[in-house]
């Protein structure tokens, strides 16, 4: 088990999924489902429409909503883009960034992400940093170097004693949307090096750092590997669309 220190955390992915009213359904039904469920953070990230509902839908629940990107600028000419004031205005707490789709297909890189990291925190946002490398770098035996990389420039404007403050999610790029998850060990393994990275810069900060696992969770596999002793949670995507998945989502990260 995680150290009892450190509060298991489950995000929700929705990506490019649900309308308002989409949004607004599944809501009604998880946080009903859901109840005062402890034990376990829960965050859920819809797309940007579906956030000041979803804000609204959640406050007397203990979900907290999130976005799944934002800029690290507060304002400028940034066609298409959404900046912090901009959730902070909507009630949003936090937003996923370095996302393999978004590193991927939208081009965010290392140095947007230096930038966007504190600009979170300052904000008092929660921030959760996506990390992992592709199969073609697992194979190659290329993983410990990737995650070096990934996270000693991701974080390299995050004060050490920050560092406690953002919630890291390992996500094997192969194990996304695949239906192919990453073993216990070898999350567990993965989560542990980068457990091993932070405390580099601060111990208690690493000690403290919620960091946890993403790659075709579901209901089936999340209880075993939430149980490994760094595996602080979970980054949910294609399972988190339904509300009775989601739910023993949580449910096993808060035994
Ligand atoms: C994700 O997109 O962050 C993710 C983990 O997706 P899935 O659970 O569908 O693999």
């Amino acid at each position: 088990m995680p150290d009892a220190a450190r509060t298991p955390l489950v995000a929700a992915n929705w990506k490019m999924h649900k309308t308002v009213a989409e949004s607004d359904d599944f809501l009604d039904r998880f946080v009903g489902a859901i109840g005062d469920l402890t034990g376990a953070e829960i965050v859920v990230c819809p797309p940007y429409t579906a956030l000041p509902s979803a804000v609204e839908r959640t406050r007397r629940s203990p979900i907290r909503i999130a976005a799944q990107n934002v800029h690290f600028e507060d304002s400028g000419a940034f066609t298409g883009e959404i900046s912090i004031p901009m959730l902070v205005e909507l009630g949003v707490g936090g937003a996923i960034v370095g996302h393999s789709e978004r590193r991927r297909l939208f081009c965010e890189t290392d140095e947007a992400l230096a930038r966007k990291l504190p600009a979170l925190l300052d904000a008092g946002l929660e921030a959760i940093l996506c990390v992992g490398e592709t199969e073609a770098e697992r194979d190659a035996g290329r993983t410990e170097e990737v995650l070096r990389r990934q996270i000693e420039a991701d974080l390299a404007t995050v004060a050490g004693e920050r560092l406690g403050a953002v919630v890291v999610a390992y996500e094997p790029i192969w194990a996304i949307g695949t239906g192919r998850t990453a073993t216990r060990e070898q999350a567990q393994e993965a989560i542990a090096f980068i457990r091993a990275l932070l405390a580099d810069r601060d111990p208690a900060a690493a000690a403290a750092a919620r960091i946890v696992y993403g790659g075709s969770v579901k209901p089936a596999n999340a209880a075993e590997l939430f149980a490994e002793p760094d595996i602080d949670g979970g980054l949910v995507g294609g399972a988190s669309l339904d509300p009775d998945d989601f739910v023993a989502i949580c449910a096993a990260a808060a035994p």
